[in-house]
């Protein structure tokens, strides 16, 4: 289990521009989860059924990203349920398969949220928590490696500090502070992973990428990681259930 090395990607809002993820994907023997909701965000356009259908059958993962894509804390019990549930019964009624991951919108959830997300018969649930590359994570708070955004490096640093991640912060503060771009970061950790074993999971959003005009970025980032010896590639669930948690 410590020699594990595995690389996940998710990819969060059901975007139709998703679609351009999955072919950078494919072309490269990458695998992903693709996190939908009902409603987009920002009332965006989400992925169609047959784009949903087409995605599960070539092995991709479809996971839940509520009804609505409101965060669920501040939300009544009511509200919760449904955004959490009904979230799961159309994407399941929709693909005629069973959706297993669950990914919290805009990262935000407490323990009430991941009581509703267990109760309503998720396997697990990503998080935003970054820079983990561990092999050791609770089922329902699966945290990232990368994500692909230029994050100032502020950022990183709260981020760490919040999820109280002292492992991360120690290997940001020592290793990694001094890569400038999210690609040369994510480079450095998937190294990381490559020579101590571990999980390389890079997160991100088509449309902001898209608006944001980073898709060569991205294309260089996924290049690096694809086809290596000893590497295995696999969706979020599949991830779950290799790894020790
Ligand atoms: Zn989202």
């Amino acid at each position: 289990m410590q020699h594990l090395k595995v690389v996940t990607t998710s990819w969060d809002d059901g975007d139709p521009r998703d679609l351009r993820i999955a072919e950078l994907l494919r072309h490269r023997g990458l695998m992903g989860t693709f996190y939908v909701p009902i409603t987009g965000y920002l009332g965006g356009k989400t992925l169609a059924t047959a784009d949903l259908r087409s995605l599960t059958f070539e092995g991709f993962e479809i996971g839940a990203h509520t009804v609505s894509h409101r965060s669920l804390p501040a939300l009544s019990l009511k509200e919760q349920v449904h955004e959490v549930r009904a979230c799961k019964q159309m994407l399941e009624q929709r693909l005629g398969s069973k959706v297993r991951m669950f990914c919290y919108t805009n990262g935000c959830y407490d323990g009430r949220v991941i009581r509703e997300v267990k109760k309503a018969g998720y396997e697990g649930a990503r998080t935003v928590r970054m820079l983990s590359v561990k092999t050791r994570f609770a089922a329902y708070e699966m945290p990232v490696t990368v994500q692909a955004y230029p994050h100032d490096k502020s950022r990183y640093r709260r981020n760490l500090g919040r999820a109280r991640n002292i492992s991360g912060l120690v290997n940001y503060l020592t290793e990694l502070r001094r890569f400038d771009s999210w690609v040369e970061l994510g480079k450095r950790l998937f190294n990381q992973v490559l020579e101590h074993g571990g999980i390389w999971h890079l997160y991100g959003h088509s449309w902001e990428i898209d608006q944001l005009g980073i898709w060569p970025d991205l294309t260089e980032m996924l290049d690096y990681v694809s086809r290596r010896d000893g590497v295995t590639y696999v969706t979020n669930a599949r991830l779950l259930s290799m790894a020790s948690v």
